[in-house]
């Protein structure tokens, strides 16, 4: 498995469609001082799901949509797509090339879709979750976040370790599980004080 294109549109600094077309093993991303080599990266963990606007280095999310130049005036929606060799098999679907997308409106609204298909973001982070990329961008280390990494506490040490193993996408679905159990409780706990009340 491996990233094959990255196309950016509208997305930041990216007011025209953009294709990036990688190959397998090293990409170096390189060019002068806020020519948008970060927002490369942005594009590539807000595409994979990431929603913390801080992550993305704005205030909300709407930020990320080409917020126009002198030259060129806003643009109303963000759009990327990342297109997965597959071939290999390493995601959980029957394709050898995965094309995941999302796009941002400016009034709030949001699309995501996999090989064309609408889908829901969970759909993405659970098709994502197990392949060692994913939300929690522990494979794309922004500046300073080596840093973050090395100093790093046991805890969040262990975090890095369960998503590089799989084992965050079960234990985000029991934490999901033991929440609808609360509620579940709390309203049997309602339905039985109705029950007294009506004796
Ligand atoms: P450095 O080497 O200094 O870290 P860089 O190449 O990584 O720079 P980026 O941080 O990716 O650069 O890009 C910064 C540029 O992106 C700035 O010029 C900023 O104005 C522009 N930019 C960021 N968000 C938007 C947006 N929503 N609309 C238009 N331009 C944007």
């Amino acid at each position: 498995m491996y990233l094959k294109t990255l196309t950016i549109k509208g997305f930041k600094s990216f007011a025209s469609a953009t294709t990036l077309r990688l190959e397998p093993g090293i990409t170096c991303v390189v060019g002068p001082n806020g020519s948008g080599k970060s927002n490369v990266v942005d594009a590539l963990s807000w595409v994979m799901g990431e929603q913390g606007a801080k992550s993305l280095r704005g205030g909300k999310m709407e930020d990320v949509i080409f917020a126009g130049t002198a030259g060129r005036p806003p643009l109303g929606r963000a759009e990327v797509a990342l297109t997965i060799d597959n071939s290999d098999g390493a995601l959980p679907i029957d394709y050898t090339e995965v094309t995941i997308s999302r796009t941002l409106f400016r009034n709030g609204g949001s699309e995501y879709a996999i090989n064309g298909d609408s889908c829901r973001l969970l759909d993405i982070q659970e098709l994502l979750s197990d392949s060692g990329i994913g939300r929690e961008m522990h494979v794309i280390v922004g500046q300073g976040q080596l840093d973050a990494v090395l100093s790093a506490d046991a805890e969040a040490r262990r975090g890095f370790i369960e998503e590089a193993a799989g084992v965050l996408k079960h234990r985000k679905r029991k934490e999901k599980a033991l929440r609808k159990l609360e509620a579940m409780q709390s309203n049997l706990t309602r339905v039985s004080d109705l029950i007294t009340e009506l004796r």
